[in-house]
């Protein structure tokens, strides 16, 4: 610690101000609830405030390092986590499953290209045929979908869904059919195979020597 903690002052505060942080330990002056801290922007305004000498006089010597030493630690706390921001791409990966959107989820197995693509896809070529307790059967333009969420399959037939089988890439077809679901189970579904990928298993019908699917 530096300085020392200035006491209760006359022009301190009784609590915190509406819309503030109720933990004392958030402000650069705890005992008075002056200049809170709990943001970057806040931290800097604190800077700037406990920079004009009419805020500084109300403290003596020693209580203002220990103002100073609180916001400079506190800007000092936020530069870090700024630098080891990730680009949003991986920050997405970061978020555990549940704390993701079914936009995001999506996202994360399309791209966004390819999702604006899916939102793209008219409603009418979009058709849930049969939704069992665990399967989703349906059609997306002339492709099908077959989701069993039990043992964690998904079954589609176009050519950039057997591209990408390997690498767990969706297609355009299958994002438009999962935002056709009912948002809920889409996103647990969705939240299911982000969660277990190497357990969910796509595939791609069998092809005959026309390289027509048989099934
Ligand atoms: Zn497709």
């Amino acid at each position: 610690m530096v300085g020392k903690k200035p006491g209760r002052k006359p022009f301190g505060r009784e609590g915190p101000p509406k819309g503030y942080p109720k933990n004392q330990s958030l402000y650069a002056d705890p005992e008075n609830w002056r200049y809170p801290l709990h943001t970057p922007w806040h931290a800097k305004a604190a800077r700037r405030y406990f920079n004009d000498w009419p805020n500084r006089s109300k403290y003596t010597e020693d209580e203002r390092a220990y103002i100073d030493w609180r916001i400079n630690q506190a800007i000092e706390k936020f530069q870090t986590s700024t630098t080891q921001t990730k680009p949003i791409r991986s920050k997405l990966a970061d978020k555990k499953p549940e704390e993701l959107s079914l936009e995001e989820l999506l996202e994360l197995f399309l791209g966004p290209a390819r999702l604006k693509r899916a939102d793209e896809i008219g409603d009418s070529l979009v058709s849930i045929i049969e939704v069992g307790t665990h399967e989703i059967f349906g059609k997306v333009k002339e492709y099908t979908v077959k989701i069993d969420a039990k043992n964690r399959r998904i079954l589609h037939d176009c050519q950039d869904w057997r591209n990408n089988l390997d690498s767990k890439r969706m297609c355009k077809h299958l994002g438009k059919f999962i935002l056709t679901m009912n948002r809920k189970t889409a996103a647990d579904l969705m939240a299911d195979v982000l969660r277990n990928k190497d357990q969910w298993r796509f595939v791609a019908p069998e092809t005959n020597s026309s390289g027509i699917a048989t099934s």
